[in-house]
C-alpha cells in the first residue's frame, strides 16, 4: 500500500479504511473525528472536509444518536439505535457527493451501553448483506473503568463479531478525564491523577490478545480530558504514546508505529502537543466541545443582530414581516458555517488538508 492509493469517495470500511489509516501513518497526519447530533452538524463536517480536500471521521455518542432519532421518541434505547442507523444512512446517502472519504464511527460505550453496540452490529450485518458494506467503519468500547482483564475479554468478544464484517474496534486503556455524555471520570484537584496516564504494560497485554483477532485502534490516555477547562492539574504528556508504541514494536514488531492511536478530548489542546501526539501515531483526534461552541456562537450573534425577528412575526414598530429573518435555514446555516470555520483550523493542525485519498 502507498500514500498515492486512490479510494472511492464516500463511506470507507474494511480494506479501504485500513488504507486510509496507512496513509495517515506514512504521511504523518491525522483526521478530525467530529461528534454530530443532526444533519446540520453532519453536513457542516462534510462541507468542511470537501473544502479542505481532507478525509474525515464522523462519530456519534449514544446521546448524539438518541438526539438524532428525536428527544421526544418515547423509548430512549430504541432511539439510541434508530438514531445511529438513521445518521449512518444519511452519511452513506450523501457523503460521496462531497468527494472525500468518510469514516463512520460511534463513541464511548461503557458496560451499560454494550447492548446498543451489539444492536448496531446487528444492523451492520443487515446492511452488509444488502449493500456489501457494513453500516459503520468502527465502534468504540470503553471499559477503561473496569479491571484490565474484563476490558480486554469483552473487547475480544466484540472484535470477533466485527472483524468478519470488515469493521474495526476502538478500545480505551487508562481513562480520559472529564465527562462525555455522562461517561467519564473525575479529575481530582491536586492528586497525581496517575489513572489518567495509560501504562505501557497494559497496552502490551491488550495488543497481544486483540491484534490477532481483528483490527483495533487504541485510545491511550496521556493526560487528555473531555471538555475545555481552565488550565489545571492535568498535564498533556504525549511521550506516553511514544513509550507505548516503542514497547509494542519491540515485543511484537510492526514498524516504529505499530498501533493506530486515538486522541480523545482534543478540544482546547495546545497546538504543539497535538503535533507531537500525531508524530507518535495518532490518526484520529476527537473534537466535540469546540465544534459545539463553534455552532452556538454565530447563532447567538445572529439572534443578537436580529432581536425583533425572534420575538415577533411582524415587527410591531414598522409592520414589516420578519419571516426572512426567523427562517431556521438562516440561523442554522450560521451555525453550520461556524463548524466549517473551526474545522478549517483542525484540518490544518492535523496536517490532513489537501490529502484526501478519494479520486
Ligand atoms: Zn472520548
Amino acid at each position: 500500500m502507498s500514500v498515492t492509493t486512490k479510494l472511492k469517495p464516500g463511506v470507507v470500511t474494511g480494506d479501504a479504511y485500513l488504507e486510509l489509516l496507512e496513509a495517515c501513518r506514512e504521511g504523518g497526519y491525522a483526521l478530525p473525528a467530529v461528534n454530530v447530533v443532526g444533519t446540520n452538524s453532519i453536513n457542516a463536517v462534510l462541507e468542511a472536509a470537501a473544502k479542505n480536500k481532507s478525509d474525515v471521521i464522523i462519530q456519534l455518542s449514544n446521546g448524539g444518536a438518541r438526539f438524532f432519532a428525536g428527544e421526544g421518541c418515547p423509548d430512549a434505547n430504541a432511539a439510541r439505535l434508530l438514531g445511529a442507523v438513521s445518521a449512518a444512512q444519511h452519511v452513506h446517502t450523501v457523503a460521496a457527493a462531497y468527494g472525500v472519504c468518510v469514516v463512520l464511527h460511534t463513541d464511548h460505550a461503557d458496560r451499560s451501553l454494550l447492548p446498543w453496540v451489539d444492536a448496531m452490529i446487528d444492523a451492520g450485518e443487515d446492511h452488509k448483506a444488502r449493500t456489501g458494506q457494513p453500516l459503520f467503519s468502527s465502534h468504540m468500547i470503553d471499559l477503561s473503568a473496569e479491571p484490565l482483564d474484563a476490558n480486554i475479554a469483552e473487547c475480544a468478544r466484540f472484535l470477533m463479531r466485527m472483524a468478519p464484517l470488515g469493521m474495526s474496534l476502538e478500545i480505551e486503556l487508562g481513562v480520559t478525564g472529564g465527562e462525555e455524555d455522562g461517561i467519564g471520570h473525575d479529575i481530582e484537584e491536586s492528586a497525581d491523577n496517575a489513572h489518567l496516564y495509560t501504562q505501557p504494560e497494559d497496552v502490551l497485554k491488550a495488543w497481544e490478545v486483540l491484534s490477532p483477532l481483528g483490527h483495533v485502534t487504541m485510545a491511550a490516555s496521556f493526560g487528555n480530558v473531555h471538555g475545555v477547562y481552565a488550565p489545571g492539574n492535568v498535564k498533556l504528556r504525549p511521550e506516553i504514546l511514544k513509550a507505548s508504541q516503542d514497547a509494542v514494536a519491540q515485543k511484537f514488531g510492526g514498524g516504529s508505529k505499530p498501533m493506530a492511536l486515538v486522541f480523545h478530548g482534543g478540544s482546547g489542546s495546545e497546538k504543539a502537543k497535538i503535533t507531537e501526539a500525531v508524530s507518535y501515531g495518532v490518526f484520529k483526534m476527537n473534537i466535540d466541545t469546540d465544534t459545539q461552541f463553534a455552532f452556538a456562537e454565530p447563532v447567538g450573534a445572529y439572534v443578537d443582530a436580529n432581536p425583533v425577528a425572534f420575538k415577533h412575526q411582524i415587527d410591531p414598530a414598522t409592520g414589516k414581516p420578519q419571516k426572512k429573518l426567523y427562517d431556521p435555514r438562516k440561523w442554522l446555516r450560521a451555525g453550520e458555517k461556524g463548524i466549517v470555520a473551526r474545522l478549517n483550523e483542525a484540518f490544518a493542525d492535523l496536517g490532513s488538508a489537501g490529502r484526501t485519498l478519494a479520486g
